[in-house]
């Protein structure tokens, strides 16, 4: 299997080269050269674990790394993981199931995708005798899952910027107390925003990036796509012959990584039939889905911060498809939204997706209804899943995050917290932390003194 770029100007590549560039050299995304049609194996995965139906998967598409290898970077991966099913399915009403992919390190869905992506990496640095290092810049639950996917791998390095004092308490300590000597976690004074830019001029500098060998870790690797598309095929299987041909899934949506995961399975011929792409304030995605004008606007703070976003840098990726497999297309539209930061479609296929937007207040309300009608507690993104469940579909509600992570918000909805033993655990180790200044001179001289 060879890998595209979404602009066409790219010579197709092999997974592990897609896996090792990132982001294609034309500037567009990579994604498969065509897609399997794995419904006649669909009957045969039924009961599959976890990692079994992972290697099955995968296997169509990481076809230049050798089966015995994939087969243990995946077991590796999804070791970490704290429940037996690795993404256990609960059902909590009639036609209403919450699928919990926060039983990873750091309790977040984006360990599925960095745990793997950690393995491969690491799995890279050994086939050539060479080392990596990765950077990063976060505003919380990226930075930690990166972390957590290359703590302790040997040739590695991994150096993420952060917001001094702004990511929350427990994220921080994720990042700061893993106690690895291969982690640096660089706490910033300025903002989100200032990381990025002080990653950007890093990269841009090509003699100091070759040099160091840095790898950048952003939510646009394929390996992190097709790593999530596995949890919606896995809870597919995992319900009621009787339910599977009216299923809807329910998905938190920030960067609109996630949704497009399972909805390239469904183009695999899974009978999915539609998403709810569910945002918080910052509902670009939203209206894109109720007007089919994609118009980015400000950023505003909200009770889930992980989907405070208002570009969605994998949509990419479906536009792709959207505009009927044509580079060409793509390129126009791209350039047209970075322009004017907007594209209106003629047609977007309303018939599978659907969208939801949810205030902070409404947040808080859906926190406590679901405990109250439940006894089920859901962290702030997933709430977000609850604004309007349609009654007429199977509904699987993706719960993007355990909810001790946010005890704040879940304090203001319930008087009290939950809380998580990996998190308590966290509480009594050291921070280590560097706080440099936003500047790209200084970060590169800390860089290079500890760079592997
Ligand atoms: C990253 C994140 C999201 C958004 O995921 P996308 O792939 O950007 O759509 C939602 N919830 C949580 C808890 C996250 O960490």
């Amino acid at each position: 299997m060879k890998y595209i770029s979404t602009r066409g100007q790219t010579d197709p590549v092999s997974f592990t080269e897609a896996v090792a560039i990132g982001l294609a050299p034309d500037g567009g995304l990579f994604l498969p050269e065509r897609l399997p049609d794995i419904s006649p194996r669909l009957a045969a995965w039924r009961n599959l674990s976890y990692a079994e139906l992972c290697l099955e998967f995968l296997k169509n598409f990481a076809t230049d790394i050798p089966e015995e290898v994939l087969e243990r970077l995946i077991h590796r991966s999804y070791a970490t993981f704290t429940h037996p099913d690795i993404a256990p399915l609960r059902k909590i009403d009639d036609r209403l199931h919450i699928l919990e992919l926060f039983h990873g390190p750091t309790l977040a869905f984006k360990d599925f995708a960095l745990q793997f992506l950690g393995n491969l990496y690491g799995w890279q640095c050994e086939q050539s005798g060479k080392s990596i290092n990765v950077l990063g810049a976060t505003s919380g639950d990226t930075g930690a899952a990166a972390i957590h996917g290359l703590l302790g791998k040997p040739r590695t390095g991994i150096f993420v910027l952060y917001p001094e004092g702004r990511v929350s308490p427990l994220q921080e300590r994720q990042m700061t107390c893993t106690g690895a000597a291969n982690v640096h976690a660089i706490a910033i004074d300025g903002s989100f925003d200032d990381a990025q830019r002080v990653l950007k001029d890093i990269f841009a500098n090509k003699t100091f990036a070759s040099e160091h060998r840095l790898s950048a870790v952003n939510s646009i690797n394929i390996a992190r796509v097709l790593a999530q598309s596995v949890y919606y095929l896995y809870a597919w299987l995992r319900l009621p012959e009787s339910d599977r041909l009216n299923v809807e899934f329910v998905v938190p949506t920030g960067n609109f990584g996630n949704v497009f995961a399972g909805w390239l399975l469904q183009q695999m011929g899974v009978p999915i039939v539609g998403f709810k792409v569910a945002t918080n304030r910052n509902d670009i995605l939203h209206r894109l889905f109720t007007t089919a004008e994609y118009r980015s606007g400000e950023v505003h703070p909200s009770l889930a911060p992980s989907m405070d976003i208002q570009v969605a840098s994998n949509f990419e990726r479906f536009l792709y498809y959207a505009l009927d497999e044509n580079p060409t297309r793509v390129c126009t539209v791209m350039a047209q939204i970075k322009a004017t930061g907007s594209y209106r479609f003629d047609l977007l296929n309303k018939s599978i997706f659907s969208s939801s937007s949810a205030t902070d207040v409404e947040i808080t309300e859906i926190i406590h209804r679901i405990h109250e009608r439940y006894r089920y507690i859901v962290d702030p993104h997933t709430a977000c899943a609850f604004k309007d469940i349609n009654p007429q579909r199977v509904s699987i509600v993706l719960a993007t995050a355990h909810p001790a992570k946010f005890p704040d918000a879940i304090s203001a909805a319930l008087g009290q917290a939950p809380t998580a033993p990996a998190l308590e655990d966290l509480k009594s180790r050291p921070i280590i932390k560097h706080r440099l200044p936003a500047d790209a001179t200084a970060i590169k001289d800390f860089i290079a003194q500890r760079a592997i």
